[in-house]
């Protein structure tokens, strides 16, 4: 038995903090972390239950829930109904059904949405606005508007604030560059916080996306990408249940690779790009009109292209999982098909053979549902 529990526990990591030195303090929130993150995923335990899965010590076990039901993020539910042996235990389970966190989702411009959420994932209010060509500042105020009027309206009590913005964002909250929104390092965490008062975890869209599908569905623990497909192409990477932004905070950044030199033009300047190919735009001009075969062959060569930028990263890093989100309707089909049969060419059977190509499992709710994760990460540590 030790007071620090293994590293497989990686659900409850993902906040990226360092692990190699863990002063008493941190080993007491790591654990918190890990025991929040089992009781999240797993449900209702008894504390010998939560003991036995951790490795961590009864003692240790006890005095964490203690401090869990004191603060109200865990209940007692009463004891385990009968058919074990000895004494009946006391089941502990999270509140998530009574505490909220404020998410905002700014990928779909020029519509954006603001939503409270409770800490399982389920929306109990939401607001829309159009920022009607708003950007920079003007854009911003209407960010601030639209939270502030959304957790009024709601007349809940939120534990954070999560945004999933489109562009470049650091690990403070920081929007570096968002070409849509004009923003330019727009100290988006610093602003939303002093104007509502909570705790404001930002990310980039399609990285808040991936973390939904790790957080609030069953995508991978080991690794996988999260393929975005809309207006542009973005990608979020989690490795070890950690959220990789990358050194220049731009992992994931796919759409403008190029496939092919001699290809279409890019409205980056170049030529080619992965999102001249896979674009909706691109996707939606090329299959309209089309007969069932026409469209087929459209559809296959943007999977092709698609699995041309796959097929090194998911030798490369052995992924279990590739997921696309975007258009059921153009993506699960011969698209999709044509990219795993590129993927299964170009690698070896060590990494083609186990990882799996699937679409996203969460609907339009996803990158709401990933800002809500990015509260659980920034303020519990787990998701
Ligand atoms: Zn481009």
């Amino acid at each position: 038995m030790s007071d620090l529990v293994p590293p497989q526990w990686r659900r409850a990591m993902v906040s990226g903090r360092p692990r190699a030195t863990v002063v008493p303090a941190q080993a007491r929130a790591h654990n918190r972390a890990v025991l929040l993150s089992l009781l999240f995923h797993d449900g209702p335990a008894s504390r010998a239950d939560l003991a036995r899965t951790t490795g961590l010590t009864r003692v240790t076990v006890s005095e964490i829930v203690g401090d869990l039901v004191a603060e109200g993020l865990v209940a007692e539910l009463g004891l385990r109904p009968e058919g074990r042996v000895g004494k009946p235990a006391m089941m502990v389970g999270l509140r998530s059904s009574e505490h909220f966190v404020l998410a905002l989702d700014l990928q779909s411009l020029p519509r954006i949405r603001a939503a409270v959420l409770d800490l399982g994932g389920t929306v109990v209010h939401q607001e829309v606005a159009d920022l009607d060509g708003r950007t920079g500042d003007a854009a911003l105020d209407a960010v601030e508007d639209l939270a502030a009027r959304t957790l009024h309206g709601s007349g809940r009590t939120v534990v954070g604030t999560g945004v999933a913005s489109p562009g470049v964002v650091d690990a403070h909250g920081v929007v570096r560059d968002s070409a849509n929104l004009g923003w330019r390092e727009v100290h988006l965490a610093q602003r939303l916080g002093a104007r509502l008062g909570t705790g404001v975890h930002v990310a980039n869209d399609a990285d808040a996306a991936a973390l939904a599908e790790f957080t609030y569905a069953d995508a991978s623990t080991s690794g996988f990408l999260l393929v975005a497909i809309g207006q542009g192409v973005g990608a979020g990477l989690v490795l070890d249940g950690n959220l990789v932004r990358g050194h220049g905070l731009a992992a994931g950044e796919i759409g403008h690779l190029t496939v092919n030199p001699r290809g279409p033009q890019c409205s980056c300047g170049r030529r080619g790009c992965l999102e001249t190919y896979l674009g909706l735009p691109h996707l939606q001009a090329a299959t309209a009109g089309r007969t069932a075969s026409g469209r087929r062959t459209a559809l296959r060569e943007a999977g092709r292209r698609l699995g041309a930028v796959l097929a090194p990263v998911v030798a490369a890093l052995n992924l279990e999982e590739v997921l696309l989100t975007g258009s059921d309707d153009l993506l699960d089909g011969p698209l999709l098909e044509a990219t795993r049969e590129f993927v299964a060419g170009a690698c070896l059977p060590a990494t083609s053979g186990t990882v799996r190509l699937r679409m996203a499992r969460l609907g339009e709710t996803a990158v709401l549902q990933g800002a809500a994760a990015l509260v659980l990460s920034g303020e519990f540590g787990f998701s």
